[in-house]
């Protein structure tokens, strides 16, 4: 068998194990000032390794997360597709996890993992403080701009300014591949987003397409961050296999993971 092949990286990111620990391949920003990866289907190139982010594992991924990043315990969420933020205050992991859409934490050697497939997933990080979040936005949580909530609610935590803040944008449905129906797009002109600077025009006889990441690069200028601070890694889940993608394999889809650990 061929040894697995991970999709090439672009510029000023790469695969690279996402700590000391078990064997696991992430992709991940030179640039962005916190530990962090972005896994696919794959844990490692090795031809027989097991698969990650299978729908009926989740829960299992977290151990292997946590053994892999090697940190005390790394915390998801049950998302909802809303604007919630989280902030932990106990480095053990719950019996059950909270409800929402974004997790910060300051306690070191925690880490937050976000999961999607095809939602953008963003990571922050305080480079002074070493505070990080995670925030999972795909249409819905775009619309209630989860992306912001998360700045703001991680700018307190961390007693920074968001022009501080980093982030971080992994791989997700790219405007290639987001057809929307008509609706969603009034939806977000509803809110009073200014959707056409993220919406592709319809092409002949189809439907509008959205670029949800350039939606959430809005959000976190908005939010106060700077241009240069905002990573992107560019990949489209559902354009490439490696990457569990919803558009592309229906509801018993699995999940990729973005991972992000606090403390410096
Ligand atoms: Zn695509």
């Amino acid at each position: 068998m061929t040894p697995f092949r991970f999709p090439d990286p672009p510029a000023g990111f790469r695969w690279q194990p996402l700590g000391p620990g078990e064997p696991l391949e992430a992709l991940a920003s030179r640039r962005f000032p916190a530990r962090h990866g972005f896994t696919c289907r794959v844990r490692t190139r090795q031809a027989d390794a097991p698969p990650l982010g299978v729908r009926d594992s989740l829960e299992a991924d977290l151990d292997l997360l946590e053994r892999a990043a090697g940190v005390q315990a790394v915390h998801a969420l049950r998302q909802v597709h809303g604007n919630d933020v989280q902030v932990l205050r106990r480095a053990a992991r719950p019996d059950a996890p909270a409800a929402g859409d974004a997790l910060a934490t300051l306690i070191p050697r925690t880490a937050v993992a976000i999961k999607a497939a095809d939602c953008v997933p963003v990571l922050l990080t305080d480079p002074v403080s070493g505070a990080v979040a995670g925030a999972h936005a795909g249409w819905r949580g775009t619309l209630v701009r989860v992306v912001e909530a998360a700045v703001r609610a991680l700018a307190a935590e961390a007693g920074a300014p968001p022009s501080r803040l980093r982030a971080v944008i992994g791989p997700a449905i790219r405007a290639c591949c987001f057809e929307v129906g008509p609706e969603v797009v009034s939806a977000f002109r509803e809110k009073g987003h200014d959707v056409d600077g993220f919406a592709l025009p319809p092409r002949a006889a189809g439907r509008p397409h959205l670029d949800l990441v350039l939606a959430n690069r809005l959000q976190l200028l908005t939010a106060g961050l700077p241009e240069d601070g905002i990573e992107d890694a560019g990949l489209c889940t559902r354009c490439q296999p490696a990457f569990h993608s919803y558009r592309r394999e229906g509801p018993t889809v699995g999940r990729n993971w973005s991972v992000v650990v606090a403390g410096r």
